[in-house]
């Protein structure tokens, strides 16, 4: 198993583990508690990580129930997420054993490997070599999180944001502390709406617009950008990038270009967004 992520401070007592440049996790420490956003894709012990930067209890939270995001819940009995992603994360085998090499990658094989798999066939993002994280607690217990809730960290807290469309459930976790909105798969430069109308996804975003005195920089689930030492944070424009595409399609303004028949994307701002779009009948 791969224990060695670029561990990155970016603000007191918050990190971002880069996981190979793969995911991003991020890790809020308080003084009665920490908060782990993410678990990778399970190839990595999220466990003696965060244990490397804190002694206190852990309470994990996931932004959505992708495999690349929760692969990691095998060493957690109780994850809190979004009550729509609650179905996904039970079917979800904490303990699968996605594909085991004779050796384990360094960091460099790892990222060349999973970038050129990648590009090749995304679905293949998973197949990249390391063995996946037993699952301790096959008893676990997802908790709902519910929208706006605030979680109290001692001496900090964050707000749970729901940001629906990639998922049913995805939800963002503003850190007042840091002042780092967290955006999962949802607030980022490739942003896939396949899981709610874009009606629904604007009201979201707009409700986490309307919190932009609370935070200066934006932190996606991936941000790593397959770069193992490299981490880069976005600013409220991006959002507001989407927002513009989102508008510009629900007003028809520009209803973007068709993929399939059902998809759509547009690029603008330094965001590429794909949509689903209804089949006109
Ligand atoms: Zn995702």
């Amino acid at each position: 198993m791969i224990q060695n992520p670029i561990i990155i401070e970016v603000a007191k007592d918050t990190y971002i583990l880069n996981l190979m440049g793969l995911q991003s996790p991020a890790l809020m420490v308080g003084t009665e508690r920490a908060l782990l956003l993410d678990t990778g894709l399970g190839n990595f012990d999220m466990m003696s990580i965060v244990r490397r930067i804190t002694d206190k209890p852990v309470m994990l939270v996931l932004s959505h129930a992708h495999s690349d995001h929760m692969g990691g819940i095998g060493q957690f009995q109780e994850v809190y997420l979004h009550p729509a992603d609650i179905p996904a994360a039970q079917a979800f085998d904490a303990d699968r054993l996605i594909h085991e090499d004779d050796h384990t990658p360094t960091q460099q094989e790892f990222v060349a490997r999973a970038a050129s798999e990648f590009r090749a066939k995304p679905e293949n993002i998973f197949a990249i070599p390391g063995t996946i994280v037993e699952d301790t607690f096959p008893s676990r217990r997802f908790i709902p999180l519910q929208p706006d809730e605030i979680i109290d960290l001692g001496g900090r807290q964050v707000q749970i944001l729901e940001e629906r469309g990639h998922t049913a459930g995805e939800i963002a976790v503003l850190d007042f502390q840091s002042r780092i909105l967290f955006s999962g798969d949802g607030i980022s430069p490739l942003f896939s709406i396949t899981a709610a109308d874009i009606q629904t996804v604007r009201d979201d975003l707009i409700h986490i617009r309307a919190h932009a005195s609370d935070f200066d920089r934006i932190y996606h689930g991936h941000s790593g950008a397959f770069d193992p030492t490299m981490l880069c944070s976005d600013s409220i424009s991006l959002l507001d990038a989407i927002l513009k595409i989102l508008d510009d399609a629900i007003d028809g303004t520009d209803p973007g270009q068709p993929v399939s028949e059902t998809l759509r994307t547009r690029s603008y701002g330094g965001v590429q967004l794909y949509w689903n779009h209804p089949k006109e009948s």
